[in-house]
Order: C-alpha cells, then structure tokens, then sequence
C-alpha cells in the first residue's frame, strides 16, 4: 500500500518567538500566520475578540498580545486580507504577504487558484482586520433577516423578528437599514424606502434583547451611562449578572484581569438594579 503524506493545510501556524516584556524571558509558541475561513471557521471567534494573537508567558503567567502578520483567506467571498505587523515597513509587510500568499496558493487545488489570491487587502494591524470582518458578518446577518422585515406587516411582528434575527436588534444594524433608506430614496424607490422606514421606526421602539442590552452596557461610557441604559429597559433580564459573570471568567482565563474585573463590576450593577426592582419579601429574608 502506498504511503501518502498528509495533505497540506490552507491554514498555517508556525513557532513565534517573543520576549516577555514582564520576565525577560525568550519563549516559542505557535501563532496563526494564514487562517482559511472555509477551513477553520472556528478560528474566526477567536480572530474576532484578539485571542488568536495572544500568548501567556510560561515563565510568569504574563499575557502577550503578538505583533504577528496575518493573511485571512475568505475563499466565499473570494478575498484575501492581510493585516500586517503594526511595526513592520511597508516594504516588509509587502514581502510577508507575498510570502504568505505563495504558501497558501500552494496549499490549495490548481482549480482553486483564482486570480483574486495574488492581490490581498492590506490593512495595518489586527484590530483594522477584525473592523472589517465584523462589517462583513453584519451585513451577511443583514441581508439574511431583509426579506422576513419587508414581510412583516405589523411593528409587533417586526419586534418579534429580533428573537430569530438578533442582528435586528443591534444599533450597527439599524444604522445600515437607515444608510438603505437613503439609497432606495436617492434611486427613487420611494415606496421601498417608506416601507423600510417603517420597519425602523418599529424597531427602534422595540425593547433590547439581552444580547443587544449586554453589548449597550459594555460599550456605555461609565457607570451614569450605564444607569441611564437600564433605567430605560422596561424589564431587566434575571440572567444578565450570570452572562457578565461568565464573559468575566472566559476573561480571566485569557489573563484579561483588568477586563475581568470591569465585567464583574458592570454585572454587580445590574444584580443591584434587579434587586431594587424586586426588593425581596419577608419570605425571602
Ligand atoms: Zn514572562
């Protein structure tokens, strides 16, 4: 029988060598240079909240973000972006593309190398990279939920799509159905573009999810923010001190303790504004 050698991964990882800034010490870990989202979706997650370049010292427990170059390959799209190093040149970042993307052109079938694999988006860092991607994944939840929002004919059924389509519920989303009314206005689809407002307007008045009420709460600018947030939420979902609780401990294990921290204290905050809704009963005590 013959021998075959395992096929070549889309996706690559190779030792990164980093000094710690806390210790001193020199230690090797594999980092991701090319991640192929066909083939490893499950790397977005971690691509998306920073985790896929970070690193723990193993010498002192100290957490790293890597300055490490990325080539994300998004064959559904057909789009190659490449964030490079925030300290490389220009000429070296265009080097390390150019590299990266002969590895992975090598790594994928003869009749999968399009023309689009020689010209990759640059953008300068990871978190320019992960701008983009967030775009991309709501404009994608978008365009899914557009059809049930134009079929729904009341502003309780357009509320009641948040639950299916919770993209509906967040303000990135809503700020790309007003730019549509806009173009369906400007091209004079002006019945498309009442229609679509409507559907906005039933929106806007609709309460948050607790999704869309934790991701309001995160990105409030400090605890008076936060009050007014909740102040005007009809109804405070019990469960929200436990999800603060949870994104606390998945924090810690990635040695975010100052984000840990700050998780805890927003999730402190709504346990007492629930429990000054609902004081507790003689029974209780
Ligand atoms: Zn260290």
């Amino acid at each position: 029988m013959e021998t075959q050698s395992p096929a070549p991964t889309r996706s690559l990882a190779e030792p990164w060598r980093q000094i710690c800034r806390r210790c001193g010490h020199a230690f090797e870990t594999p980092i991701w240079l090319i991640v192929d989202l066909e083939e490893r979706p499950d790397l977005l997650p971690r691509l998306l909240d920073g985790s896929l370049h970070q690193a723990i010292c193993p010498h002192c427990d100290a957490s790293h973000a890597l300055d490490a170059p990325l080539l994300v390959h998004d064959p559904v799209r057909e789009r190659l972006l490449f964030a490079a190093q925030a300290s490389s040149a220009p000429a070296q970042a265009r080097r390390i593309a150019r590299e990266l993307g002969t590895r992975l052109i090598a790594a994928l079938p003869r009749a999968a190398r399009a023309p689009y694999l020689t010209r990759a988006l640059h953008v300068r860092g990871l978190r320019e990279l992960q701008r983009l991607l967030r775009e991309n994944a709501t404009g994608d939840a978008l365009s899914a939920a557009l059809p049930a929002l134009m079929q729904a004919t009341t502003p309780a059924e357009v509320q009641a799509l948040v639950h299916s389509h919770p993209v509906l519920g967040t303000a990135e989303a809503r700020a790309h159905l007003r730019d549509y009314v806009s173009t369906l206005q400007a091209r004079g689809e002006a019945s498309l573009a009442r229609a679509l407002q409507q559907r906005l307007e039933a929106l806007a008045a609709a309460p948050d999810t607790r999704v869309a009420l934790l991701h309001r709460l995160l990105h409030a600018g400090g605890p008076e923010q936060r009050q007014a947030v909740l102040a005007r939420q009809p109804s405070i979902p019990a469960e929200l001190p436990a999800m603060f609780e949870a994104l606390a401990v998945q924090a810690e294990r990635r040695g975010l303790a100052a984000v840990a921290h700050d998780l805890r204290v927003i999730g402190d905050e709504t346990r007492r504004q629930i429990q000054a809704r609902h004081p507790p009963t003689d029974r209780d005590a």
